[in-house]
């Protein structure tokens, strides 16, 4: 790398790039968190939340990463010992199944290869062969991360309903809300767990759950410890615009203006800018004769896209380069990719020259590592923005 002029390009799949004005606004000074003014901010900001989410139900915000929201879903919803139905489709549910039984949860894990979401049909087959309803929660992740595959919720929804099971139903958007269309209400999805530093574009350093009534009810039972991701406390001191502990002030203050950035152009639009984004990077994908990991049309994932290399190539080394010569952060294959993949992130505060330029070095940075590609993949891309 010679000088690092002009702008870094951060295309991993979260932390996303921060919009300047989102910056700016959290670089306002702290207050107290105790006064008025504070109070008018996390008002604002708990009921503009709501919409992104698709619920007119309570959000809880933490100081948190995802993975604290995850804990806080689970805590608050179940009891020691309890069963849970998760899905191997890929890294970060497998990381949340880890979570779910270092907490005392009895997982029964769906096997996965990695390229396909949750399977609605098993959901139901696997909810009717419970006659004795002891699954107390189903888990999914919308969006995964690590594949760049989306589960289809309504239709694990259905399944369901159709085995007239009252498993509770628990959703991942970490990477997905605000980008993809995810409607918590509408769909009956009883927690939804997200965090700040993806679609949201603010950085790290915020968690959040969505909360059914159901869920609520089920928090009354629930009887796994928590103090900090306790939900009780802290919606009772949200009703007047306060927190039990020290709130995330400024990031706060950038969620007020990311919300205010996605009022503005709309959600449906925000929707249908990732959705040809990530048509765009497909059609580059193809185009230079490379696969995507996805297997299934039905599932393909807006925000990201991961690019699977033949086994002769090592994808870190392709990344390397990139950095290395380019400045720019792609994502790293994670379990058991590692090496096999690398991830393009198209989500959040992203344009048609934003890809145009991602693309554009992800071919060189092929090129480079001596990845046999067409050099036609780009133009293929290009020819998708401009229609
Ligand atoms: C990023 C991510 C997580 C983890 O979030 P952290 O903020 O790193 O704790 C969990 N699930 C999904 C789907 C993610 O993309």
């Amino acid at each position: 790398m010679t000088a690092n002029s002009g702008r870094h390009f951060l295309q991993i799949p979260g932390p996303t790039n921060v919009p300047d004005r989102v910056l700016r606004a959290i670089s306002a000074p702290t207050i107290d968190h105790r006064g008025p003014d504070f109070a008018e901010l996390a008002l604002d900001v708990l009921q503009r939340v709501k919409p992104v989410f698709g619920t007119s139900g309570p959000v809880v915000i933490y100081p948190s990463s995802g993975t604290g929201a995850w804990e806080a879903a689970l805590v608050n919803t179940l009891s020691p010992g309890d069963r849970v139905l998760a899905f191997e489709t890929g890294h970060f549910a497998t990381l949340w199944r880890d979570m779910a039984e270092g907490l005392g949860l009895v997982v029964d894990f769906v096997p996965g290869d990695w390229r396909r979401g949750v399977d609605p049909a098993v959901v139901a087959e696997r909810l009717a062969a419970d006659e004795q309803h002891s699954i107390a929660a189903v888990m999914v992740v919308h969006n995964e991360t690590s594949t760049g595959v989306v589960s289809r919720v309504p239709e694990i929804r259905a399944a369901i309903d159709e085995a007239d099971h009252p498993a509770l139903l628990l959703v991942d958007t970490i990477s997905s809300l605000a980008s993809i269309d995810y409607r918590h209400d509408e769909w009956g999805v009883d927690v939804t767990v997200s965090c700040s530093q993806k679609g949201l574009m603010l950085p790290p350093g915020l968690g959040f759950n969505a909360i059914s009534e159901k869920a609520l009810a089920a928090a009354a039972g629930s009887r796994l410890p928590k103090s900090y991701w306790d939900w009780a406390p802290i919606l009772e001191a949200n009703e007047l615009g306060s927190y039990p502990y020290t709130p995330p002030t400024n990031l706060l203050y950038g969620l007020r203006e990311a919300l205010a950035l996605l009022e503005g152009e709309g959600l449906p639009n925000v929707f249908a800018r990732h959705t040809r984004h990530a048509e765009a990077t497909r059609a580059a994908v193809r185009g230079w004769g490379l696969e995507v990991l996805c297997a299934d049309e039905r599932e393909y994932s807006s925000s990201l896209t991961a690019v699977l290399l033949g086994d002769e190539h090592d994808a870190n080394k392709v990344r390397q380069i990139i950095l290395d010569r380019f400045d720019m952060s792609l994502g790293t294959g994670l379990g058991k990719l590692a090496g096999r993949v690398f991830r393009i992130g198209h989500l959040g505060d992203f344009n048609d020259l934003t890809l145009a330029g991602t693309l554009a070095g992800v071919q060189m940075g092929l090129e480079l590592a001596g990845v046999p590609i067409d050099p036609t993949g780009t133009q293929a891309a290009l020819e998708v923005l401009r229609a």
